[in-house]
């Protein structure tokens, strides 16, 4: 008997039927299809693939002869340098880095977004936040501080999403009017039924464990329009960071950001009612397409305490973010003067009062 390997049509992983709920569920990204999905799924993606033009195979010689890969022993980053950058700290946790090799060709990115923002405009872009916030350790932006800053391509995973949405509700529009002595109410209550097919293009999320995601998200938009493909001269001068999470592993956090997005855009379709109370919500990822590419983001860490703070500018729109560690010494500096020009208020409202 013949066996046919289906593939998870979200994250391309063995996908595998069960007996018990007759679907099939994938273990990686935990996906679950009925059978007649499936079906509907495949037909669609074959009908995409009919109209896609035939890509040229890469070559992947030139990556892996032409790029090192640097390890942090101390926070375990994995950190990718054309041969003509030398890494010698860690873009993270800023301890030394030891060269590991050459990076293998599964990693060559298929796409790139060069940077925009060279690194004089990056650390303006810091010092005039810097003097924002008023609370900053003194050493916060200092010249060490300053080489830290790391022109880093992060590692995205840039996914197209198909979504089918189901959802019904009871829409309420609410007249009140004056007659005479009496007062009116009317209410008017509508089912509403909406079905939509959401197709959702370039949902970006990183595959860098290091990196905390909501900074990534903070930092978009990026405009893919300038994406290229990747070619080796991008590299020179920046950092890469390998990535660690794959597709599947990062896939719970697209479905997330893609069942949000569809939930607001039928729920923005249900207008002309005063209120609206959703009965019913049926929203699922039906397959997704995705491009590993590097973004660029010019990054810094900062270490206070036992925390580090992480920041980062957009290498493309300079869209700057970060919290700022506030510094304990300042903080209480700034408390004991107001609390001075407190008492001398009181003072000499007590001299008027006399
Ligand atoms: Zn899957
Ligand atoms: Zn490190």
């Amino acid at each position: 008997m013949e066996s046919v390997a289906f593939k998870c049509p979200n994250c391309n992983a063995d996908i595998k039927f069960s007996a018990a709920d007759q679907k099939f569920n994938c273990e990686y990204c935990g996906s679950s299809f009925t059978e007649q999905e499936m079906k509907e799924i495949a037909a669609s993606i074959e009908a995409q693939a009919a109209n896609r033009p035939e890509e040229a195979v890469q070559t992947d010689s030139e990556f892996e002869e032409q790029t090192n890969i640097y390890h942090c022993d101390s926070c375990g980053a994995e950190i990718m340098a054309d041969e003509n950058t030398a890494a010698t700290f860690c873009y993270y946790c800023h301890n030394p880095v030891v060269l590991a090799g050459r990076v293998s060709g599964e990693f060559r990115p298929k796409y790139v977004l060069p940077f925009q923002i060279d690194r004089k405009t990056a650390i303006g872009h810091f010092q005039d936040w810097c003097k924002k916030h008023w609370f900053l350790p003194k050493d916060f932006l200092n010249a060490g501080q300053q080489e830290k800053i790391v022109g880093l391509y992060v590692p995205f995973w840039v996914t197209d999403v198909n979504v089918n949405a189901e959802m019904d509700a009871l829409g309420k529009n609410v007249r009140t009017w004056t007659s005479g002595s009496y007062q009116y109410t009317e209410t008017k209550e509508f089912a509403v039924a909406r079905k939509a097919n959401v197709v959702l293009k370039g949902l970006p999320a990183d595959g860098a464990s290091h990196i905390d995601d909501d900074l990534m998200e903070a930092v978009e938009p990026f405009d893919y329009q300038a994406v290229k493909p990747f070619a080796m001269q991008y590299l020179s001068g920046f950092m890469a960071e390998k990535y660690d999470q794959d597709f599947s592993a990062m896939f719970p956090r697209i479905q997330k950001r893609a069942v949000q997005a569809s939930d607001q855009l039928v729920r923005a379709s249900m207008t002309h009612y005063s209120s609206i109370s959703v009965t019913r919500s049926d929203i699922k990822v039906m397959n997704t397409t995705w491009d590993y590419m590097l973004l660029p983001v010019w990054f810094m860490t900062y270490k206070y305490g036992d925390k580090i703070y992480e920041f980062a500018l957009n290498g493309q729109t300079a869209k700057f973010v970060g919290t700022p560690p506030l510094s304990k010494g300042r903080v209480a500096a700034f408390c004991t003067a107001i609390g001075l020009i407190a008492a001398l208020i009181t003072l000499v409202v007590g001299v008027i009062v006399k």
